[in-house]
């Protein structure tokens, strides 16, 4: 009923030349492929309206990887959400741990960038997830519970908001929760949004998994319950991975 998606997250990887990679990543993503699962580049912004413009005609979404709360203003270096729906833009990440980190995002902030994205027309994927520290001292499921609460706004369905859970520990070092951890966490994030906006909503948004996804796993990972599809990171680079991870749908 939910229709999987997969992500490529990729930072503040590539040059204009990476449009080869994206050619590819077109092609590859056949009728059979595109029947099943969706598909969202979000490469950086320097690159995003050249990549919409290679994309379209084909059923690949090109989104970013972060936008400013305000649709325009005295923020320099920003991108709000609206230049970013200009220049092609479908979607864009929000509250991705690395910017939690390295530019002090608060829940209240990933929220207004959120916001910001559904005024905007384009789809956020609203991450959070729990540090290793977290995980062990067992505080997962209150830690993403909280930032689901603060990062998620009012107004949420099932076509202007996916969820991205990536636990911290599992973003770029190969290591994966098991499926049953997965399983539980996604659970945990279908009930909170079922209370807060009503089960037909709860039920139409997809939940990703993030943290070290690879065509090797991916079949594994995504059969977890309550995920619909997967955002990844360095295995999005590559046409031929990223493609492998979407395939698991086959
Ligand atoms: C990410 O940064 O969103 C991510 C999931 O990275 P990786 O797939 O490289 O772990």
């Amino acid at each position: 009923m939910r229709r999987p998606i997969v992500a490529g997250n990729w930072k503040m990887n590539g040059l204009s030349a990476s449009i080869a990679e994206l050619d590819l990543m077109i092609k590859g993503y056949a009728p059979a492929l595109a029947a099943r699962v969706d598909l969202l580049v979000c490469p950086p912004f320097t690159l995003i309206e050249e990549f919409a413009a290679a994309a379209s005609g084909s059923k690949v979404l090109i989104g970013a990887q972060d936008c400013h709360p305000k649709a325009s203003g005295a923020h320099t270096g920003d991108i709000s959400a609206e230049m970013l729906k200009d220049c092609g833009a479908r979607a864009v990440i929000v509250g991705h741990s690395e910017r939690r980190a390295d530019h002090g995002e608060s829940d209240a902030l990933v929220r207004a960038k959120a916001e910001a994205a559904h005024r905007a027309g384009l789809m956020a994927v609203i991450c959070a997830g729990e540090a290793l520290s977290d995980r062990e001292a067992g505080k997962t499921l209150d830690i993403v519970g909280r930032q689901l609460k603060g990062s998620v706004p009012d107004g949420l369905t099932g076509d202007n908001t996916v969820i991205a859970y990536e636990p911290v520990w599992a973003i770029g070092t190969g290591k994966t929760p098991t499926v049953e951890d997965i399983a539980e966490v996604h659970g945990l994030i279908r009930r909170e949004l079922s209370a807060r906006f009503g089960e037909a909503a709860g039920q139409a948004v997809r939940i990703l998994y993030g943290g070290s996804v690879k065509p090797e796993n991916a079949r594994t990972l995504l059969q977890a319950r309550d995920v619909d599809g997967a955002l990844v990171g360095g295995a999005s680079l590559k046409a031929k991975d990223f493609l492998g991870i979407a395939e698991s749908y086959l």
